[in-house]
Formats: structure tokens, sequence, C-alpha cells
């Protein structure tokens, strides 16, 4: 029976020999193929019956009917190429596919030719053989500029480069029919209707309403007014970040005191508040605000303020009982970032002491039981989903360049599937950037002839106007395609996306606490953050998921939670913290999770070594004044022995530029040396990558902060301004802790170095016998980073200071300059012996 075929399907491939499995398998395919076809047609044909082409009994025009006949002579080609396309090697149908070409005397390419008239319906006339013709060439162009890893029969496929996919899973969720239909209703009215300028604020209150969040309004104000801790749990994209602290001001919260929300990231902090200043219709920055690292976005008017978890922990140093707030939200609480898991600790105390005060805890559907547990058995508020069916597929082989299989993927997706937006995960902003390139690139060939895609990379750094993009409406007849790191996973919602492509890693920050040294790893993701990639697709109607890893892969490669940051990364910068913080005895110290003592203890003695606390563990004077600072330990030991040196100024200078993210200087393809050669300019004169940097920032100031002197010297201008931003902070931080603004300028490099040395004495190595550098204190091998000023050099310096390691291919050295050992004795000498430096 049917209900039978389609339990088959839901349980999916099953892998062994035996025939009765091989039967159920078939069925189970044929299911899934029917199921998707259906699909498929079904969404082509309202394609077509929106542009009002197929209106039976209607009279058409000659050129109407011509249309229609096309579209329809399409949806039988789509039908069957879809079905040849669909096929395995588990279960084909060749049979019943060839039957029907050969009934229709029609060739395969005739039929993809058929296809792609399809995609260019929206012009007039259909295209003549030669022009077809041209196009076929073109994609084929496309497809062999990169060596395709599947060099099939180019007779076979539209686009010849192309990834296969198995499905084995479907990310069921049930909606309940009533709900899925209202709201297919409500999408179709909202897309219908133009939101005209002045019936923005009334559409954007309509918005509110249908977040699903909006039904549990009056309970969720009653659980809180009930509950002192609440966990609130919904799906991303419910309304839980945007829509509660709003709630909680409504019904007057904010009399009583201002209402916070921390987010893991800046980039979700800034957007939300900037999202919701939008729907209360006030000015960003006056009632609805948001605080980031080295950016107040606030007022005294501020009454709803969004910030970095990591901003809340520094707001603890100065009002350690939250005085100022009534409500605090611990926003994405699932993330378990660092920060976020140090605030639980500090926020439960303050519980404890301030009865007033209402804390709630929020998360996407993870772990709600583990949250509650930890706050003595606080209550759960659960928002129940409205999200729909995710079709996840796996591939058939692991692929060895994910890359490339995203991309390949994308543009199959783009040519092949039904309207609906794409999420892409990459790892970080080097994939977003390339991922970006090569598709504008092989899109760029084909014009018009494909419908638009429209690309928008999100990550962190990415200016705030260029963020915006995401969030635009896509236009119809075009597609977005939006390229993130895991920002998008949870932190931030991204409305219309049906197809999500899953590379299947993260960034992810690891420690060793035996060598001390911290690395950004690319690492494989967790099956919880796989659920959340793939469940991004079914928030407006059902959509697939395309993960590029093998089902495999997923079942004994990933673990099943992602771990918390906590027990794997450097302790140092939040024990300094808790330190000036007064809370001395870090391991009893109430931890959801606790870090391994080894971490503390190396967190201490790393702290101890930058001379942050005494022999007792006690926070000496310099500890204090270093926790003044929002950056690592290390930065702000080397500011603060900037003034040994005389060098302050150019110290927080170098830690501006190195704060302002990895993009300073810009390398366009078609001028690679030009680009090169400037950057190399500001390496003259010595002390490797630091100083260039001091360099750069120091002619840009003298050239009136210009724009013009940024292009000219393949310079990021965005970088440069950022850099100021960050600059003028540590220039206000200096004054508070009374620290003299000295400065050396740029004659006495060694100075400079000293200083900054004297923070980062920890990151050094040596050139081996065998030509590699190796790590002083652990022997580890690593290279120096291919940007570096100091990677073309002819004579390598023996020794090297470096601000961190970055494991890509290899473990790479970012930013170094040039040592003498003797320093090390000079700085360090509890550290560094003698011995070790020759
Ligand atoms: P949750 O926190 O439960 O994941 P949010 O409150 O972040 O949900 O999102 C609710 C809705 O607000 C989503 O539909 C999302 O698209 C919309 N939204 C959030 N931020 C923005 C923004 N910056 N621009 C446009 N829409 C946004
Ligand atoms: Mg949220």
């Amino acid at each position: 029976s049917r209900e039978q075929v389609a339990e088959l399907a839901q349980r999916g491939v099953v892998e062994t020999e035996d025939s009765e499995v091989a039967r159920m398998r078939k069925l189970s395919r044929q299911a899934y193929l029917n199921k998707w076809e259906a699909k498929q047609l079904d969404l082509l044909q309202a394609e077509v019956d929106e542009e009002g082409v197929l209106f039976e009994g209607e009279e058409l025009t000659a050129e109407e009917k011509r249309h229609a006949e096309l579209s329809k002579q399409v949806i039988a080609m789509a039908r069957d190429r879809e079905r040849f396309e669909a096929r395995d090697d588990g279960y084909r149908i060749p049979d019943a596919y060839e039957d029907a070409m050969a009934a229709k005397k029609i060739s395969i390419s005739q039929a993809r030719d058929e296809v792609l008239r399809s995609r260019y319906r929206e012009e007039a006339e259909p295209k003549t053989e030669q022009e077809i013709w041209d196009e076929r060439q073109t994609f084929r162009a496309v497809g062999k500029k990169k060596k395709s890893r599947y060099d099939v029969d180019s007779s076979e496929y539209v686009f010849e480069d192309h990834v296969e996919f198995v499905k084995s899973a479907m990310l069921s969720k049930g909606v309940d029919d009533d709900v899925r239909r209202d709201d297919e209703k409500n999408a179709a009215s909202s897309s219908s209707k133009p939101a005209a300028a002045v019936e923005a604020k009334e559409v954007l209150a309509e918005t509110r309403k249908r977040l699903p969040v909006f039904a549990y309004r009056t309970e969720f104000l009653e659980a809180v007014a009930d509950n002192q801790v609440l966990v609130v749990i919904g799906e991303t994209g419910s309304g839980k970040t945007t829509q509660l602290p709003q709630y909680l001001h409504e019904v007057g919260y904010s009399k009583l005191g201002a209402i916070g929300c921390t987010q893991p990231r800046r980039v979700a902090a800034m957007s939300v508040a900037a999202r919701v200043s939008k729907e209360m219709d006030v000015v960003l920055g006056r009632e609805v605000g948001y605080s980031i690292r080295f950016e107040d976005c606030t007022s005294k008017d501020t009454i709803l303020k969004y910030m970095t978890d990591g901003m809340l922990l520094r707001e603890f140093l100065g009002e350690p009982d939250l005085g100022s707030y009534s409500v605090m939200m611990i926003d994405e609480a699932h993330e378990r970032t660092l920060h976020t898991d140090v605030l639980f600790g500090l926020i439960k105390d303050v519980a404890r002491f301030r009865e007033d005060i209402k804390i709630i805890i929020s998360s996407a559907t993870m772990n709600a039981d583990a949250f509650s547990t930890y706050f003595d058995d606080a209550a759960i508020f659960n928002i129940p989903g409205r999200t729909y069916d995710v079709e996840i597929l796996y591939t058939k082989a692991p692929e060895a360049d994910y890359l490339d299989a995203a991309v390949v993927t994308v543009l199959q997706t783009h040519i092949t599937q039904p309207p609906g937006d794409i999420l892409v995960f990459f790892t970080g902003q080097e994939e977003i950037e390339a991922a970006d390139e090569i598709l504008h690139e092989r899109t760029k060939g084909l014009g018009s002839r494909i419908k638009e895609l429209i690309i928008c990379p999100i990550y962190a750094s990415l200016p705030s106007e260029m963020q915006a993009k995401i969030f635009e409406p896509t236009p119809p007849g075009a597609r977005k395609v939006v390229l993130g790191t895991n920002i998008a996973e949870t932190s931030l919602t991204i409305d219309g996306i049906c197809f999500v492509i899953d590379a299947g890693f993260c960034k992810q920050k690891t420690y060793n606490p035996r060598s001390g040294v911290e690395s950004l790893i690319v690492t494989p993701i967790s099956q919880a953050q796989a659920a959340q990639r793939a469940g991004r697709a079914g928030r407006t109607r059902p959509g697939t998921c395309f993960r590029l890893y093998t089902a495999w892969a997923y079942q004994h490669e990933l673990e099943e939670n992602t771990v918390p940051e906590i027990q794997r990364t450097n302790m140092t910068s939040v024990v300094l913290m808790l330190k000036s913080l007064g809370i001395h005895d870090l391991l009893h110290f109430d931890f959801m999770d606790p870090p391994p003592a080894e971490m503390l203890v190396r967190a201490l003695e790393q702290l101890y070594a930058l001379g942050a606390l005494n022999d007792r563990g006690e926070l000496t004077k310099l500890g204090r004044r270093m926790a003044e600072f929002p950056c690592d330990p290390q930065l702000s030991k080397s500011i603060l022995v900037g003034d040994k040196y005389g060098c302050v100024a150019e110290t927080i200078t170098i830690g501006a530029m190195l704060s302002a993210g990895n993009a300073v200087f810009h390398r366009p393809k078609d001028r690679a040396v030009h680009a090169d050669n400037a950057r190399m300019n500001f390496a003259r004169g010595g002390g490797g990558d630091h100083l260039a940097l001091l360099r750069v920032f120091t002619e840009w100031t003298d050239s009136d902060y210009s724009t013009q002197w940024c292009y000219e010297n393949y310079v990021q201008a965005r970088s440069m301004m950022r850099a100021r931003d960050i600059r003028d902070q540590f220039n206000l931080l200096c004054e508070r802790v009374e620290l003299e603004l000295s400065t050396v300028g740029l004659s006495d490099v060694q100075a400079v170095q000293k200083a900054v040395c004297a923070g980062y004495f920890y990151n050094t190595a040596k050139l081996a016998s065998s030509g590699e550098y190796k790590t002083v204190k652990h022997h580890h091998t690593v290279f120096v980073h291919p940007s570096s000023v100091l990677a073309n050099e002819d004579v390598m310096p023996r020794w090297l200071c470096f601000h961190e390691l970055a494991f890509t291919t290899k473990e790479y050295m970012r930013h170094v300059f040039p040592i003498e050992p003797q320093w090390l004795i000079e700085i360090a000498p509890h550290y560094y012996q003698q011995k070790e430096l020759v």
C-alpha cells in the first residue's frame, strides 16, 4: 500500500545484500522518486500557472498558446529528465525512460534543449537552433573550466560537473495541517502585496504577529511573572531574540531597568538590534542599541540592549549585580560559548541575591533539560515549532574538495530546482570569498540565459551594509544564494531558504594546554549542528538539505554534540576576568561543565608568567590594569609594557591593526604583483609584520585618513577605519588606567618589537638546521604564513615571535617578527633559561 511504501521511504536506504531488503529498498526508492517528481511537477506547474499562460478555457493569444504549448512540453520533458537524473545504481528505470524517449523520437540532448528553453521562458521568442547550440556550448565551457571529477558522457547531463547525492534520511517535523495552511496563506498574501513605504509599518507589525512566538505571548509573560529563571526553547526563527525582549518591554519591565539580551556573535547582536529598532520604529542606538567589543551603540535612553556575551562579562567588572537591568536574557545558550558558560555561573549567583531580576535562558531546540537542571530545576517554556519536512541527501562518495562540490551543487540546484533560496555553510571568510568568486565567474558568461543568481556572503567581519543584503527579499524570478559560516546556523534567521548545502565543517578554536598554543582549526561539525543546518531549509515550506559528506561519515565521523568551548579553549582571558571579579577559587566555581583542571592550571601559569598574578595566585597591580583592556592578556601586557620602552602609542596601533581583522592588505588577482610590491614597501625598515602594520597605519594617518591613499597602496580602507576606531578605544582605556601615550615613532624599531614580545613571549620559534621553524618550548614544527612580509625572505631570521598559529593545510604562524634571543631573558627571565636560547 502507499502507506507502507511511504514508511519504507522514511526508513531510507539499507546497505545489505539481502534480497528482501533489496526489494524494500527498490520500493522505497520508487516511493521517493514518485514523491520527488510530484513535487517538482507541482512546483513547475505552479510557476506556469502563475505566469497566467495555462488558464483553461480562456482566450489565449497565439503568442500565449505557443508559450503554453512549450510549457506543457517542458513539464513533460522535466518529468522525463528528472526521472532519468534521479536514478542511482541502487535503482534505475532505464527501460521506462528509453521507451518514453523512443516513443517521442527525441534524443536526450533535445530534451535538454527543451529544459534550457524552459529556463528562458521570460523571453518572448523561442530560441533558434543556433542560439540553443550556442548556449549548450556555453554550458559546456562553464562545466569544463574546472576539470570535473565526474567525467561523464556530456550528452547525459545539463551540467557536466555534478555531484551525486543519495537520500537516506528525513528531518521530519509534525506540522499541524491547519498551521501549514495558515502559513501558506500568509506567505502568499505577503508576497502578493508589495510593501509600499507608507504601509511598511503595518507590514512590520503584521510580520511580527505571524511569528510562532506571538501565539504564546501571554503564556510567556505569565511564565516570566511566575518564575525568576525561565528556560525558553524554540526553533530558530520562531522570534525568541527579536520578540521576547519587546514583549517584556511592552508590559513595563523596561520601567524597572534595562532589558539585556546577549548574543555569542557580534554580527548577530548588531543585526538583531537593527531589526528590533525598525520594528519599534526608533533610531538604532537610542531606545534600542547594541554593545560589542570596540563599539558601543547605546545611549542613556537605551532600554533594549543587545550585546555580545563577552561584553556582558565585561559589564560585570563595573556592575557585579547587573543593577541597571530588570531582565537579562542569555540567548543562543545552546552555543555554549566560553563567555556564555562563564555568564551562567555569574548570573546564577546574581539571581540568588537579587530577587527582582528576571533571567531568561533561551536556546534552539537542544539541551533544554541540562539548562533547567543547572539553574536549580528552572521552568522550561516551549515554543512549538512550525517547520516543514526537510529531505536530507548525502553524497554517494566522499568529496575530496568540499568547496568545489558546494559550488557545483549550488549551480546544479539553481539550474534544476524550483524557486527557493539557497544557504551554503562554509568555515570562514576565505572559503566564502573563493566560492563567491567562482560562482560569479561561472555564471557571468551565462548572462540572462539562466535566472539571476544573487550571491550574498555573510561572515563576521563583513561590513554591516553588506550584511543587510542577506535579509532583502529575493525579487521574483531570481534566486538568492547565501554563503555563510555557522553564524547562519541559529544566530541569524534568513527567510525564504529552501535549500541548504552543508559542507560539514566549521572552524573551531582548539587549545593545546601543554604547548600553550591556541589554533583555529577546521573541524567536522557535530550531528546536532548538522540538524540545525538542515532545519534552515524548512522554515517556510518543505525543503532539501544537501550534505557534502556520506551517510556513513555522518554516522561514524561526526560527534553527537559539539564540545562546549570552555573545555577546549584558552582560559587565560576569562581567568583574569574572574580574578578581577574577586572569584579566587576557580576549581570550585559553579561551571555547568567545568573545564579540565589542566586548562585552569595553564591559564593560571600563563597569567603568572605574564605578571598578572603573584605566586599566591592573587591579582597583581599589573593584572588589574591588564583586565581593563578588552583584549587578550598578551596584548594588554604588550600595551602596558610599552610604557617601559616609551612606545605605548605604537603598541596600541599594532594592537588595533591586529584586532581589525586579517584583511588589511588588498590583493586583486590581476594586480597581484603591484599589491605585493606595495605590501613589501611597508616591510622596508625591518621589524616584520607588526612593524609593517604600524607603518601602514602611520602613513594612512599622515595622508589624513585618505581612501585614495588606501587604494593606491592596496590597503583595505574598511579595515583601516575599523583599526582607527579600535585605536580610539584603546586610547580612552589608556587614559582610564592612567597610562601615558608615549611614542618613539618609527625610529626605534627594536623598542616596539621588545614591547610586543613582552606579551607574546610564549609564541616563539627557532629556525632548525632542517630549515624549518620549531617552537622554542615544545619543538613543534611551524611555518611562516604565506601572507607574511617575511614569507619570501632569502635569509630567514633565526628567531621569530608570532601573533598566533592558524592551522589550515599546515600549522602557520600568522604575523611574525624577528627577535633576538637575549630579549627573552630580559623580558621573561622566569620563563626562559639561557640554555634554551642558543
Ligand atoms: P529566533 O531568535 O527565535 O531564532 P528571531 O527573533 O531571530 O528568531 O527572528 C524572527 C524573525 O525576524 C525571522 O523571521 C527573521 O527573518 C526576522 N529577522 C531577524 N533579524 C532580521 C533582520 N536583521 N532583518 C530582517 N529580518 C530579520
Ligand atoms: Mg535568535
